[in-house]
Protein backbone atom coordinates (compact mmCIF):
# COMPACT_ATOMS: atom_id res chain seq x y z
CA UNK A 1 0.00 0.00 0.00
CA UNK A 2 1.26 3.54 -0.84
CA UNK A 3 1.07 5.81 2.28
CA UNK A 4 1.40 9.59 2.55
CA UNK A 5 2.43 10.67 6.13
CA UNK A 6 1.50 14.26 7.02
CA UNK A 7 3.91 16.80 8.96
CA UNK A 8 2.78 17.23 12.83
CA UNK A 9 -0.53 18.76 13.46
CA UNK A 10 -1.47 19.04 9.80
CA UNK A 11 -4.23 16.47 10.21
CA UNK A 12 -6.47 19.33 11.88
CA UNK A 13 -8.60 19.72 8.67
CA UNK A 14 -9.04 15.65 7.80
CA UNK A 15 -10.20 15.42 11.47
CA UNK A 16 -13.11 17.93 10.22
CA UNK A 17 -13.63 15.55 7.26
CA UNK A 18 -12.53 18.37 4.51
CA UNK A 19 -11.59 16.14 1.34
CA UNK A 20 -8.09 18.04 0.35
CA UNK A 21 -4.57 17.23 1.40
CA UNK A 22 -2.80 20.53 0.48
CA UNK A 23 1.03 19.51 -0.87
CA UNK A 24 2.41 21.69 2.01
CA UNK A 25 0.98 19.23 4.88
CA UNK A 26 2.67 16.49 3.70
CA UNK A 27 5.82 15.19 5.23
CA UNK A 28 6.80 11.95 3.00
CA UNK A 29 5.03 8.98 1.48
CA UNK A 30 6.17 5.46 1.19
CA UNK A 31 5.74 3.28 -1.77
CA UNK A 32 6.53 6.15 -4.50
CA UNK A 33 2.73 6.90 -5.36
CA UNK A 34 2.45 8.05 -8.66
CA UNK A 35 -0.39 10.87 -9.95
CA UNK A 36 -3.79 8.73 -9.88
CA UNK A 37 -2.56 6.23 -7.47
CA UNK A 38 -4.87 5.53 -4.16
CA UNK A 39 -3.44 6.36 -1.05
CA UNK A 40 -3.59 5.31 1.95
CA UNK A 41 -3.08 9.21 4.29
CA UNK A 42 -1.27 8.67 7.77
CA UNK A 43 -0.92 11.03 10.51
CA UNK A 44 2.64 12.30 11.97
CA UNK A 45 2.01 9.40 14.71
CA UNK A 46 1.07 7.18 12.18
CA UNK A 47 -2.77 7.09 12.90
CA UNK A 48 -4.77 5.91 9.69
CA UNK A 49 -6.44 9.01 8.40
CA UNK A 50 -8.13 8.66 5.17
CA UNK A 51 -7.64 7.13 1.55
CA UNK A 52 -7.71 9.03 -1.45
CA UNK A 53 -6.19 9.81 -5.06
CA UNK A 54 -2.89 11.37 -4.86
CA UNK A 55 -2.29 14.32 -7.01
CA UNK A 56 0.48 16.21 -7.81
CA UNK A 57 0.30 20.23 -7.63
CA UNK A 58 -1.23 22.27 -4.45
CA UNK A 59 -4.01 19.73 -3.84
CA UNK A 60 -1.89 16.30 -2.81
CA UNK A 61 -4.87 13.97 -1.87
CA UNK A 62 -8.54 14.23 -2.49
CA UNK A 63 -10.15 12.75 -0.09
CA UNK A 64 -12.86 8.93 -1.21
CA UNK A 65 -13.31 7.76 2.54
CA UNK A 66 -12.45 8.31 5.66
CA UNK A 67 -12.86 4.88 6.69
CA UNK A 68 -9.96 2.45 5.91
CA UNK A 69 -11.49 0.31 3.04
CA UNK A 70 -10.51 -1.08 -0.55
CA UNK A 71 -11.78 1.47 -3.39
CA UNK A 72 -13.13 -1.14 -5.49
CA UNK A 73 -16.09 -1.89 -7.49
CA UNK A 74 -18.35 -1.92 -4.54
CA UNK A 75 -17.41 1.35 -3.22
CA UNK A 76 -17.79 2.66 -6.44
CA UNK A 77 -21.13 0.96 -6.15
CA UNK A 78 -21.84 2.14 -3.14
CA UNK A 79 -21.30 5.72 -3.49
CA UNK A 80 -23.21 5.95 -7.01
CA UNK A 81 -26.36 4.42 -5.16
CA UNK A 82 -26.10 6.90 -2.82
CA UNK A 83 -26.11 10.13 -5.13
CA UNK A 84 -29.03 8.19 -7.08
CA UNK A 85 -31.21 7.82 -3.94
CA UNK A 86 -30.51 11.57 -2.80
CA UNK A 87 -31.72 12.63 -6.30
CA UNK A 88 -34.78 10.11 -6.41
CA UNK A 89 -35.72 11.44 -2.81
CA UNK A 90 -35.60 15.24 -3.40
CA UNK A 91 -37.95 14.21 -6.78
CA UNK A 92 -35.48 14.83 -9.62
CA UNK A 93 -34.74 11.07 -10.69
CA UNK A 94 -37.54 9.15 -12.00
CA UNK A 95 -39.66 12.00 -13.33
CA UNK A 96 -40.91 11.54 -17.37
CA UNK A 97 -41.25 15.20 -17.39
CA UNK A 98 -37.42 15.37 -16.11
CA UNK A 99 -35.00 13.46 -17.41
CA UNK A 100 -32.40 15.48 -17.01
CA UNK A 101 -29.82 15.89 -13.57
CA UNK A 102 -26.66 15.99 -12.58
CA UNK A 103 -25.71 12.61 -10.95
CA UNK A 104 -22.85 13.41 -9.32
CA UNK A 105 -21.31 16.63 -7.94
CA UNK A 106 -17.65 15.39 -6.78
CA UNK A 107 -16.85 16.69 -3.51
CA UNK A 108 -20.44 17.36 -2.81
CA UNK A 109 -21.40 13.59 -3.14
CA UNK A 110 -18.29 12.42 -1.76
CA UNK A 111 -16.51 11.77 -5.12
CA UNK A 112 -13.69 14.50 -6.15
CA UNK A 113 -12.72 15.27 -8.95
CA UNK A 114 -16.22 13.14 -10.86
CA UNK A 115 -18.95 14.52 -12.69
CA UNK A 116 -21.73 12.56 -13.83
CA UNK A 117 -24.60 14.28 -15.46
CA UNK A 118 -27.82 11.86 -16.50
CA UNK A 119 -29.44 13.14 -20.27
CA UNK A 120 -32.29 10.57 -20.44
CA UNK A 121 -30.74 7.67 -21.67
CA UNK A 122 -27.22 8.90 -21.85
CA UNK A 123 -24.86 9.68 -18.78
CA UNK A 124 -21.89 11.70 -19.49
CA UNK A 125 -18.76 11.38 -17.45
CA UNK A 126 -16.20 14.38 -16.74
CA UNK A 127 -13.26 13.10 -14.93
CA UNK A 128 -11.16 15.96 -13.23
CA UNK A 129 -8.28 14.14 -11.44
CA UNK A 130 -6.25 11.72 -12.85
CA UNK A 131 -7.52 9.27 -10.02
CA UNK A 132 -10.77 9.52 -11.79
CA UNK A 133 -9.55 9.22 -15.11
CA UNK A 134 -7.61 5.66 -13.67
CA UNK A 135 -10.63 4.67 -12.20
CA UNK A 136 -13.44 5.41 -15.13
CA UNK A 137 -13.77 1.82 -16.46
CA UNK A 138 -14.85 0.62 -12.99
CA UNK A 139 -16.77 3.50 -12.66
CA UNK A 140 -18.35 3.06 -15.67
CA UNK A 141 -19.67 -0.55 -14.70
CA UNK A 142 -20.92 0.50 -11.07
CA UNK A 143 -22.92 3.29 -12.96
CA UNK A 144 -24.60 0.59 -15.40
CA UNK A 145 -25.58 -1.82 -12.81
CA UNK A 146 -26.87 1.42 -10.51
CA UNK A 147 -28.92 3.14 -13.16
CA UNK A 148 -30.35 -0.64 -14.43
CA UNK A 149 -31.05 -1.05 -18.18
CA UNK A 150 -32.56 2.43 -18.50
CA UNK A 151 -28.96 3.53 -19.15
CA UNK A 152 -28.00 2.72 -22.63
CA UNK A 153 -24.71 5.16 -23.10
CA UNK A 154 -22.06 6.59 -21.21
CA UNK A 155 -19.54 8.96 -22.80
CA UNK A 156 -16.19 9.81 -21.26
CA UNK A 157 -15.78 13.52 -21.63
CA UNK A 158 -12.39 14.57 -19.87
CA UNK A 159 -10.43 15.98 -22.69
CA UNK A 160 -10.47 19.39 -21.57
CA UNK A 161 -11.19 18.77 -17.59
CA UNK A 162 -8.30 16.43 -16.67
CA UNK A 163 -4.83 17.79 -15.47
CA UNK A 164 -3.00 19.20 -18.17
CA UNK A 165 0.16 18.63 -17.05
CA UNK A 166 -0.64 14.88 -16.74
CA UNK A 167 -0.53 14.97 -20.42
CA UNK A 168 -2.87 11.66 -20.75
CA UNK A 169 -3.66 12.13 -24.37
CA UNK A 170 -7.52 11.17 -23.55
CA UNK A 171 -9.93 11.60 -26.31
CA UNK A 172 -13.67 11.74 -25.11
CA UNK A 173 -15.16 8.46 -25.93
CA UNK A 174 -18.31 6.11 -25.60
CA UNK A 175 -17.36 3.53 -22.72
CA UNK A 176 -20.95 2.47 -22.66
CA UNK A 177 -23.35 1.95 -25.89
CA UNK A 178 -24.21 4.96 -28.06
CA UNK A 179 -27.32 7.19 -28.46
CA UNK A 180 -28.53 8.76 -31.29
CA UNK A 181 -31.54 10.17 -29.14
CA UNK A 182 -30.26 13.90 -27.93
CA UNK A 183 -33.51 15.46 -26.77
CA UNK A 184 -33.39 15.07 -22.59
CA UNK A 185 -36.37 17.23 -20.97
CA UNK A 186 -36.17 19.87 -17.77
CA UNK A 187 -39.48 20.54 -16.29
CA UNK A 188 -41.40 19.29 -19.66
CA UNK A 189 -39.05 21.32 -21.86
CA UNK A 190 -37.17 19.98 -24.70
CA UNK A 191 -33.64 20.57 -24.90
CA UNK A 192 -31.24 19.46 -27.66
CA UNK A 193 -27.92 18.12 -25.81
CA UNK A 194 -24.89 18.36 -27.55
CA UNK A 195 -22.54 15.99 -25.49
CA UNK A 196 -20.05 15.49 -28.10
CA UNK A 197 -19.08 19.29 -28.86
CA UNK A 198 -21.03 21.46 -26.42
CA UNK A 199 -19.52 22.74 -23.50
CA UNK A 200 -19.27 21.61 -20.14
CA UNK A 201 -21.16 18.16 -20.40
CA UNK A 202 -23.34 20.12 -23.07
CA UNK A 203 -25.56 21.43 -20.86
CA UNK A 204 -25.73 23.82 -17.85
CA UNK A 205 -27.92 21.65 -15.71
CA UNK A 206 -27.26 23.74 -12.73
CA UNK A 207 -29.60 26.50 -13.84
CA UNK A 208 -32.32 24.65 -13.65
CA UNK A 209 -34.09 26.56 -10.58
CA UNK A 210 -33.07 29.65 -11.40
CA UNK A 211 -34.95 28.81 -14.80
CA UNK A 212 -38.00 27.86 -13.46
CA UNK A 213 -37.74 31.19 -11.18
CA UNK A 214 -37.71 33.02 -14.43
CA UNK A 215 -40.22 31.94 -16.17
CA UNK A 216 -42.98 33.04 -13.10
CA UNK A 217 -41.44 36.63 -14.09
CA UNK A 218 -41.90 36.32 -17.87
CA UNK A 219 -45.28 37.08 -18.92
CA UNK A 220 -45.54 39.65 -20.55
CA UNK A 221 -41.72 40.78 -20.54
CA UNK A 222 -39.61 41.92 -23.01
CA UNK A 223 -36.80 39.61 -22.65
CA UNK A 224 -33.12 39.73 -23.21
CA UNK A 225 -30.94 36.68 -22.85
CA UNK A 226 -27.47 37.61 -22.74
CA UNK A 227 -24.92 34.63 -22.54
CA UNK A 228 -27.95 32.61 -23.59
CA UNK A 229 -25.86 29.03 -25.03
CA UNK A 230 -28.35 26.43 -25.13
CA UNK A 231 -31.06 29.23 -24.33
CA UNK A 232 -32.57 27.24 -21.29
CA UNK A 233 -33.52 31.04 -20.18
CA UNK A 234 -34.97 31.71 -23.74
CA UNK A 235 -36.91 28.64 -23.63
CA UNK A 236 -38.56 29.16 -20.46
CA UNK A 237 -39.01 32.71 -20.30
CA UNK A 238 -41.13 31.88 -23.76
CA UNK A 239 -43.17 29.47 -21.72
CA UNK A 240 -43.66 32.26 -19.38
CA UNK A 241 -45.61 34.51 -21.95
CA UNK A 242 -43.38 37.02 -22.51
CA UNK A 243 -43.97 39.27 -25.35
CA UNK A 244 -40.40 38.79 -26.92
CA UNK A 245 -37.70 37.13 -26.20
CA UNK A 246 -33.86 38.23 -27.44
CA UNK A 247 -31.04 35.47 -26.97
CA UNK A 248 -27.42 36.92 -27.30
CA UNK A 249 -24.43 34.55 -27.62
CA UNK A 250 -20.76 35.90 -29.30
CA UNK A 251 -20.71 32.08 -30.38
CA UNK A 252 -22.20 31.06 -34.12
CA UNK A 253 -22.27 28.05 -32.74
CA UNK A 254 -24.83 29.15 -29.69
CA UNK A 255 -27.40 30.84 -31.74
CA UNK A 256 -27.58 27.89 -33.95
CA UNK A 257 -28.49 25.45 -30.77
CA UNK A 258 -30.57 28.45 -29.00
CA UNK A 259 -32.99 28.35 -32.22
CA UNK A 260 -32.87 24.83 -32.10
CA UNK A 261 -34.12 24.67 -28.81
CA UNK A 262 -36.80 27.31 -29.56
CA UNK A 263 -38.14 25.39 -32.35
CA UNK A 264 -38.22 22.10 -30.44
CA UNK A 265 -40.56 23.69 -28.03
CA UNK A 266 -42.27 26.42 -30.07
CA UNK A 267 -42.55 25.88 -33.23
CA UNK A 268 -44.20 28.42 -34.60
CA UNK A 269 -43.36 31.48 -32.87
CA UNK A 270 -42.61 34.38 -33.78
CA UNK A 271 -41.41 35.85 -30.51
CA UNK A 272 -37.66 34.77 -30.17
CA UNK A 273 -34.95 35.95 -32.20
CA UNK A 274 -31.26 34.90 -31.29
CA UNK A 275 -27.92 36.99 -32.47
CA UNK A 276 -24.62 36.23 -32.60
CA UNK A 277 -22.79 39.44 -30.96
CA UNK A 278 -20.32 40.15 -27.99
CA UNK A 279 -22.34 40.90 -25.12
CA UNK A 280 -20.79 44.63 -24.62
CA UNK A 281 -21.13 45.34 -27.96
CA UNK A 282 -25.14 44.21 -28.01
CA UNK A 283 -25.28 46.34 -24.49
CA UNK A 284 -24.07 49.78 -25.89
CA UNK A 285 -25.70 49.34 -29.09
CA UNK A 286 -29.12 47.64 -28.25
CA UNK A 287 -32.57 50.07 -29.19
CA UNK A 288 -35.09 47.57 -28.03
CA UNK A 289 -36.21 47.99 -24.58
CA UNK A 290 -35.88 45.18 -22.08
CA UNK A 291 -37.88 45.01 -18.89
CA UNK A 292 -36.30 41.30 -18.17
CA UNK A 293 -32.48 40.86 -18.53
CA UNK A 294 -30.60 37.49 -17.60
CA UNK A 295 -26.58 37.95 -17.33
CA UNK A 296 -25.02 34.99 -17.35
CA UNK A 297 -21.70 34.89 -17.87
CA UNK A 298 -18.82 32.31 -18.49
CA UNK A 299 -16.51 32.30 -14.85
CA UNK A 300 -14.60 35.16 -15.17
CA UNK A 301 -12.16 33.90 -12.91
CA UNK A 302 -10.85 30.76 -13.44
CA UNK A 303 -8.53 31.14 -10.41
CA UNK A 304 -7.53 33.08 -7.44
CA UNK A 305 -5.88 35.46 -9.18
CA UNK A 306 -7.58 36.64 -11.28
CA UNK A 307 -10.59 37.72 -9.25
CA UNK A 308 -9.69 41.21 -9.10
CA UNK A 309 -9.78 41.54 -12.98
CA UNK A 310 -13.42 39.19 -12.73
CA UNK A 311 -14.85 41.57 -10.20
CA UNK A 312 -13.91 44.83 -12.52
CA UNK A 313 -15.64 42.78 -15.43
CA UNK A 314 -18.74 41.72 -12.91
CA UNK A 315 -19.51 45.61 -12.49
CA UNK A 316 -18.54 46.82 -16.03
CA UNK A 317 -20.71 44.46 -17.45
CA UNK A 318 -23.86 44.58 -14.96
CA UNK A 319 -23.31 49.11 -14.89
CA UNK A 320 -24.39 48.49 -18.04
CA UNK A 321 -27.17 46.47 -18.33
CA UNK A 322 -28.59 48.77 -15.04
CA UNK A 323 -28.04 51.75 -17.54
CA UNK A 324 -30.46 50.07 -20.20
CA UNK A 325 -32.89 48.09 -18.17
CA UNK A 326 -36.85 49.49 -18.37
CA UNK A 327 -38.35 50.82 -15.11
CA UNK A 328 -39.48 48.39 -13.38
CA UNK A 329 -37.31 45.93 -15.08
CA UNK A 330 -35.75 42.63 -13.59
CA UNK A 331 -32.70 41.85 -13.84
CA UNK A 332 -31.16 37.98 -13.19
CA UNK A 333 -27.71 38.59 -12.57
CA UNK A 334 -25.15 35.46 -12.85
CA UNK A 335 -21.79 34.34 -11.63
CA UNK A 336 -20.40 31.25 -11.73
CA UNK A 337 -16.75 31.46 -10.92
CA UNK A 338 -15.87 29.59 -8.16
CA UNK A 339 -13.22 31.96 -6.51
CA UNK A 340 -15.22 34.72 -6.32
CA UNK A 341 -17.43 34.32 -3.02
CA UNK A 342 -21.11 35.55 -2.93
CA UNK A 343 -20.13 38.43 -1.05
CA UNK A 344 -17.56 39.52 -3.37
CA UNK A 345 -19.88 39.16 -6.18
CA UNK A 346 -22.49 41.38 -4.21
CA UNK A 347 -20.72 44.17 -3.91
CA UNK A 348 -19.17 43.99 -7.43
CA UNK A 349 -23.29 43.73 -8.87
CA UNK A 350 -23.66 46.65 -5.77
CA UNK A 351 -20.96 49.32 -7.05
CA UNK A 352 -23.05 48.65 -11.12
CA UNK A 353 -25.78 49.59 -9.14
CA UNK A 354 -24.22 52.56 -7.39
CA UNK A 355 -22.44 53.87 -11.20
CA UNK A 356 -25.56 53.78 -12.88
CA UNK A 357 -27.28 56.18 -10.25
CA UNK A 358 -30.64 53.24 -10.22
CA UNK A 359 -32.73 52.64 -7.49
CA UNK A 360 -32.26 48.52 -6.97
CA UNK A 361 -33.99 45.77 -3.80
CA UNK A 362 -32.78 42.62 -4.43
CA UNK A 363 -35.69 40.14 -4.59
CA UNK A 364 -34.23 37.11 -4.71
CA UNK A 365 -30.26 35.35 -3.42
CA UNK A 366 -29.82 32.37 -5.95
CA UNK A 367 -27.97 29.52 -5.49
CA UNK A 368 -26.57 26.49 -7.34
CA UNK A 369 -29.42 23.47 -7.35
CA UNK A 370 -30.06 20.51 -5.10
CA UNK A 371 -28.40 18.09 -7.06
CA UNK A 372 -25.16 20.48 -7.24
CA UNK A 373 -24.74 19.63 -3.17
CA UNK A 374 -22.35 21.47 -1.44
CA UNK A 375 -20.44 18.73 1.23
CA UNK A 376 -20.87 20.57 4.51
CA UNK A 377 -16.99 20.27 5.29
CA UNK A 378 -16.16 21.71 1.94
CA UNK A 379 -17.60 25.18 1.79
CA UNK A 380 -15.61 25.40 -2.11
CA UNK A 381 -18.13 23.82 -3.34
CA UNK A 382 -20.46 26.38 -3.40
CA UNK A 383 -19.83 28.02 -6.41
CA UNK A 384 -23.23 29.22 -8.48
CA UNK A 385 -24.77 32.83 -7.27
CA UNK A 386 -27.47 35.06 -8.75
CA UNK A 387 -29.33 37.89 -7.20
CA UNK A 388 -32.51 38.68 -9.04
CA UNK A 389 -33.06 42.68 -8.68
CA UNK A 390 -35.74 45.09 -9.28
CA UNK A 391 -34.37 48.18 -11.07
CA UNK A 392 -36.75 51.17 -10.13
N1 LIG B 1 -26.91 30.88 -19.70
C1 LIG B 1 -26.45 29.66 -20.30
C2 LIG B 1 -25.02 29.33 -19.97
C3 LIG B 1 -24.04 30.40 -20.33
S1 LIG B 1 -22.42 29.81 -20.60
C4 LIG B 1 -27.39 28.53 -19.92
O1 LIG B 1 -28.32 28.72 -19.13
O2 LIG B 1 -27.20 27.43 -20.43
C5 LIG B 1 -21.61 31.24 -21.15
C6 LIG B 1 -21.84 31.59 -22.59
O3 LIG B 1 -21.28 32.90 -22.80
C7 LIG B 1 -21.16 30.70 -23.63
O4 LIG B 1 -22.12 30.16 -24.49
C8 LIG B 1 -20.20 31.62 -24.39
O5 LIG B 1 -20.18 31.38 -25.81
C9 LIG B 1 -20.79 32.99 -24.13
N2 LIG B 1 -19.84 34.12 -24.17
C10 LIG B 1 -18.57 34.16 -23.70
N3 LIG B 1 -18.05 35.40 -23.86
C11 LIG B 1 -19.02 36.16 -24.42
C12 LIG B 1 -19.11 37.53 -24.82
N4 LIG B 1 -18.08 38.37 -24.64
N5 LIG B 1 -20.26 37.98 -25.34
C13 LIG B 1 -21.32 37.15 -25.51
N6 LIG B 1 -21.28 35.85 -25.15
C14 LIG B 1 -20.17 35.36 -24.62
Amino acid sequence: MKNVILRRGKDESLRRFHPWVFSGAVQRTEGEPQEGDVVRVLSADGNFMAVGHWQVGSIAVRVLSFEERPIDGSFWQERLTAALEVRRRIGLAGREDNTMYRLVHGEGDGLPGLVIDIYGATAVMQAHSVGMHVARTEIATALREVMGLQLKAIYYKSETTLPFKADLGQENEFLLGRSDDDVAIENGLRFHIDWLKGQKTGFFVDQRDNRSLLERYSNGRRVLNMFCYTGGFSVYALRGGAQLVHSVDSSAKAVELVNANVALNFPDTTRHTAFAEDAFRYLDRMETPYDLVILDPPAFAKHRDAVKNALRGYTKLNAKAFEKIQPGGILFTFSCSQAVSKEQFRLAVFTAAAISRRRVRILHQLHQPADHPINIYHPEGEYLKGLVLYVE
